[in-house]
């Protein structure tokens, strides 16, 4: 009993005194906007397409939609060729160099799955029963757990004909309410800020086309992460490895005298080396890697074979071993069957952990414990804008949850409060990095 009157007059004059409280105010008035700007960005269908060159029309229209509403903050602000938005915040410390803050979202969602026509339902005060969408979709706790925890309060779904699209219309949401809330209440204390917005995540394209002038900043968050408390601090490498034979053109019956080789059996070799039964997918968890021999091509004129490995990893050490045992293959091959052999190593991602400052860490978990939610802070087998800006440009950031759950599915669906606290979490980084000193 002692000690709980001890905490909650300190928690009284915390609140009495401190500057929590104004700050809770700020952040506090901007919620009731986040689903109405949510809702209207995820009735605009923004699916990207793998087999575009580029931009899909739906992306487009998303972009010049937010282009516009950006606009209206006053904000230095680009809109790329490619159609990356920035908005550059210059600092108004007056007496000394904050460190830059960058912020990014993207806003097409997946191919993966029917996102067009979506209509958003925004259940209030949900009962808890299970949540019956058309097509026979449900979403209830047994398929949901965390779904226990949402009654009461706000969550939108889609109506089960398409996807929600909260992937990721809701980290999008929580910087253009960031950007209000800074436009609007010009006082607020920060450093300087970088904020982009991106298309093709989804298709793995959303770092490909950034432009740096614009986007580079000491401290980068990716808000595209899932549920409360979620923070994406580590990710594997992903690695495309095309490895071609090429054969030689011939009658196969002279061979012996013409030189004739078939660019078949070396790639068929390369393959069984590599690609042993523990290396494969289904046997990997948690940290462990894995090769996977995702496809094979034949082109029958040219007379070459490919093989198209999934290469995944979670530490350089492994990747290199990953990579001689590759050659090694390789060059058994090659002697075996008087071939050559081509190997081509595409990045995709790069682990988020080797390009992030140290201090970003303690930064993160502090501006989310401030936002009175709970760090879970994890390593992840995927990999967001955060891992494709790494393999690029070579600066990591952490994945910070914006309360989307069930990503590409039908049943994907949004946690209002989770992403406020998102929100929050966004304030709190440029509240707190404001107080930091660049580093020069
Ligand atoms: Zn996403």
């Amino acid at each position: 009993m002692r000690r709980l009157l001890v905490c909650s007059m300190m928690m009284a004059f915390l609140l009495g005194t401190g500057s929590a409280f104004a700050q809770n105010d700020i952040t506090s008035k901007y919620r009731s906007t986040m689903i109405p700007r949510f809702v209207q960005y995820v009735q605009i269908s923004s699916m990207s397409d793998t087999n575009a060159e580029w931009m899909t029309p739906g992306q487009e229209k998303m972009a010049n939609v937010l282009y516009e509403e950006v606009k209206q903050f006053g904000f230095p602000t680009h809109f790329s060729q490619d159609k990356y938005i920035y908005v550059n915040i210059p600092s108004n410390l007056k007496d000394r160099q904050a460190p830059v803050l960058g912020l990014s979202a993207h806003y097409d969602t997946t191919p993966d799955i029917i996102g067009e026509n979506i209509k958003p339902q925004v259940i209030t005060h949900y009962d808890g029963q299970p949540i019956v969408l058309q097509n026979n979709h449900v979403i209830d706790f047994t398929s949901d757990p965390y779904l226990q925890k949402m009654v009461g309060k706000t969550i939108v779904t889609s109506d089960g004909t398409t996807n929600l699209g909260a992937d990721d219309k809701a980290g999008v949401t929580i910087l253009m309410t960031l950007l209000q809330t800074l436009a609007e209440n010009p006082t607020i204390p920060h450093g300087p800020i970088q904020v982009v917005l991106t298309p093709n995540e989804d298709v793995g394209r959303s770092a490909e086309r950034l432009d740096l002038n614009y986007y580079n900043p000491d401290y980068a968050f990716d808000f595209d992460a899932g549920v409360n408390g979620e923070l994406i601090t580590g990710n594997f490498s992903a690695e495309g490895v095309i490895v071609t034979a090429f054969g030689v053109n011939g009658h196969q019956s002279y061979a012996a005298e013409n030189g004739y080789r078939n660019s078949a059996d070396p790639i068929a070799l390369i393959t069984k080396k590599v690609a042993r039964k523990r290396n494969l997918p289904n046997y990997s968890t948690g940290r462990e890697g894995y090769i996977e021999p995702h496809h094979f091509e034949y082109n029958p004129k040219e007379n070459t074979h490919s093989v198209d490995f999934r290469l995944r990893y979670f530490n350089q050490k492994d990747g290199k071993r990953w990579h001689k045992r590759l050659e090694r293959a390789a060059q058994r091959a090659a002697d075996k069957f008087g071939v050559e052999i081509e190997m081509q190593i595409t990045k995709q991602y790069e682990n988020v952990a080797y390009g992030v400052k140290p201090e970003a860490y303690n930064l993160l978990i502090q501006a989310t414990q401030e936002a009175g939610v709970t760090p879970n802070p994890k390593e992840e087998r995927a990999g967001t804008t955060s891992a494709m800006i790494m393999a690029k440009h070579g600066f990591g950031g952490y994945t910070i949850f914006t309360g989307q759950n069930n990503p590409h599915a039908f049943t994907e669906w949004l946690s209002e409060e989770d992403m406020f606290k998102a929100y929050k979490v966004a304030f709190n980084l440029v509240k707190h990095t404001a107080q930091m000193n660049a580093s020069k």
